[in-house]
């Protein structure tokens, strides 16, 4: 590729720059947490070039992930940040070592990895060694440097490998998976985390067998994702417990069997063995309150498989009865990113979307970057299932 064609990819910003070398820093406008517990400023900042195994990518579209929230509001993080991860957007400059991706083209982002472990070699990068720090760390693992500053101090970056809280990220070329461009981009953000965690703990971790039983425990954007997975594999009885009725209508639409009110004062496991055949194969808790972890562990046939992708408080204890796990022979896994390796999954996500199993437009509602604040409050209050901030 020649460094003319890249520098004449055209500047689609708003930030009133003149046209700069993609081999530069750009300026970008960024929501940047500086305070725990405050709003995200929104801010201009300077975006390096990226390095040589590395790639700026204009954004489009980012999706709002609980974790952003839980970033936001504490968990341990450095400050200043800027949060995102669930990104989408095209190609401005790529790394002179980079060969599988160009200037133009439309890309999903999804988390990072070190590509070198033992669980990277098999193609489990959700499980790499070295996960939380390249993830949250704030930084470039392997020399400190963040791709971010304004006024040359620096400002913390690479969340998830990406920051997609900016109209520019610099991303590893390893966590960014080329789409069709005729494919919109507003929609596929989110599939680098939230719908990849909700499908691939049915797809890739439980691994569900056509025609077998699930409870899913909480129908947020990771509960519904797994519900249309569910029904995209042929599951037989697809059952959600949820007290949001508008969530378990969508639920109902989107492929869950049965719906369950677990506020109703009602059993709520005697109802999932009501209606699952006196218990269910599968069962994925996705709100991490250790009391339904239990329920979902007590409603598991013989030989069922409990999956727990709720984040539970620091301090949380297995609530379950040992003998009663060990008399059904119940396997438990706590599953990170649904076992996905992003490279392989996204393409099949994508092909689900295209087929009209994963209706992706269901769970997301847009918001302009400007009102980022926003659209965190309503991943917050539940008033949204997936908001995702629009940078044009
Ligand atoms: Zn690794
Ligand atoms: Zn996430």
């Amino acid at each position: 590729m020649s460094r003319t064609g890249v520098d004449r990819i055209p500047d689609t910003h708003t930030d009133g720059l003149p046209l700069q070398s993609a081999h530069a820093p750009r300026r970008a406008r960024a929501a940047v947490v500086r305070q725990p517990r405050t709003a995200l400023m929104l801010e201009d900042i300077e975006v390096a070039a990226p390095r040589d195994d590395e790639v700026r990518v204009r954004m489009v579209a980012t999706g709002i992930c609980h974790t952003d929230v839980v970033c936001r509001d504490g968990f341990p993080v450095p400050l200043p940040i800027v949060l995102g991860h669930e990104g989408a957007g095209v190609v401005e400059s790529v790394g002179d070592a980079v060969q599988n991706l160009a200037p133009g083209d439309h890309v999903v982002l999804s988390f990072n990895s070190c590509g070198t472990c033992s669980n990277c070699a098999s193609r489990e990068p959700a499980y790499c060694h070295q996960f939380l720090g390249l993830n949250f760390g704030g930084v470039r693992l392997d020399d400190g440097t963040s791709p971010l500053s304004q006024e040359g101090k620096p400002i913390n970056g690479n969340f998830f490998g990406q920051s997609s809280f900016a109209s520019l990220a610099v991303v590893r070329a390893k966590n960014v998976v080329r789409v069709d461009r005729a494919l919109p981009l507003e929609l596929l953000g989110p599939l680098g985390c939230g719908i990849q965690t909700g499908a691939g703990a049915v797809m890739n971790a439980l691994k569900l067998r056509t025609g077998r039983s699930i409870a899913i425990f909480g129908a947020g954007a990771v509960g519904l994702s797994a519900v249309m997975a569910a029904r995209a594999l042929d599951a037989g009885a697809i059952i959600v417990v949820e007290p949001n009725a508008q969530r378990r209508a969508l639920a109902s639409e989107l492929g869950a069997t049965t719906t369950l009110d677990p506020r109703e004062g009602t059993d709520t496991l005697a109802a999932i063995k009501a209606a699952g055949t006196a218990g269910v194969d599968y069962a994925l808790d996705t709100t991490g309150i250790t009391a339904v972890a239990n329920v979902a562990a007590e409603a598991l046939l013989p030989n069922g498989v409990l999956g727990l992708l709720g984040i539970p408080p620091p301090d949380a204890q297995m609530p379950m009865n040992i003998m009663s796990l060990f008399a059904r022979g119940i396997g438990v896994k706590f599953i990170i990113e649904g076992d996905s390796d992003p490279q392989v999954f996204i393409p099949q996500l994508i092909a689900l979307y295209q087929a009209g199993k994963l209706p992706l437009e269901r769970l997301i509602k847009t918001f302009p970057f400007e009102q980022i604040n926003e659209a965190m409050a309503a991943t917050e209050d539940g008033s949204v299932i997936k908001p995702v901030v629009l940078f044009q």
